[in-house]
């Protein structure tokens, strides 16, 4: 589990995204980026990110009372640029109806897992191969 703040240091001025976790500290900054690209979304353009966990590091003693944290890092690279256009084809895809399943280990959990085909799922040959996008109706109106 983990939570995500925006931060403004009060001595620079500067904002950066501070992602507590509860655990051990991600390898790679990939999170940190997404939630800059959310940021983004709202307006706010946020580009330094850090994490931060309670757990302590064997070779720094200090951290058993302050947690540890990563650097710094700036998100203003071009991973962000890769990472930006990723999530910006995946919401037009997903404007125009198009979802494109994403297979990974969670898979084996999914609640609609016997619908997916990308599993082969029981159920999937019921669900029509291309997509098709039908107009919303008054009654889907007056449902929203
Ligand atoms: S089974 Fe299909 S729908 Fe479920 S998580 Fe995997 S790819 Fe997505």
């Amino acid at each position: 589990m983990a939570t995500s703040t925006a931060f403004t240091d009060t001595n620079t001025g500067e904002t950066f995204i501070l992602d507590l976790k509860t655990g051990r500290l991600p390898a790679d900054s990939m999170q940190l980026h997404t939630y800059r690209y959310m940021l983004e979304q709202h307006g706010n353009d946020v580009t330094k990110g850090m994490f931060w966990t309670p757990a302590s590091t064997k070779t720094d003693k200090q951290s058993a009372k302050q947690g540890t944290a990563t650097e710094l890092y700036d998100l203003d690279n071009n991973t962000y640029r890769h990472v930006s256009s990723m999530y910006s084809q995946a919401m037009k895809g997903i404007s125009q109806g198009i979802f494109v399943p994403h297979v990974t280990a969670l898979c084996k959990g999914c609640p609609v897992r016997d619908a997916c085909w990308t599993v082969n799922g029981k159920e999937a040959y019921r669900y029509p191969i291309e997509t098709t996008i039908t107009a919303p109706t008054k009654e889907d109106k007056e449902h929203q």
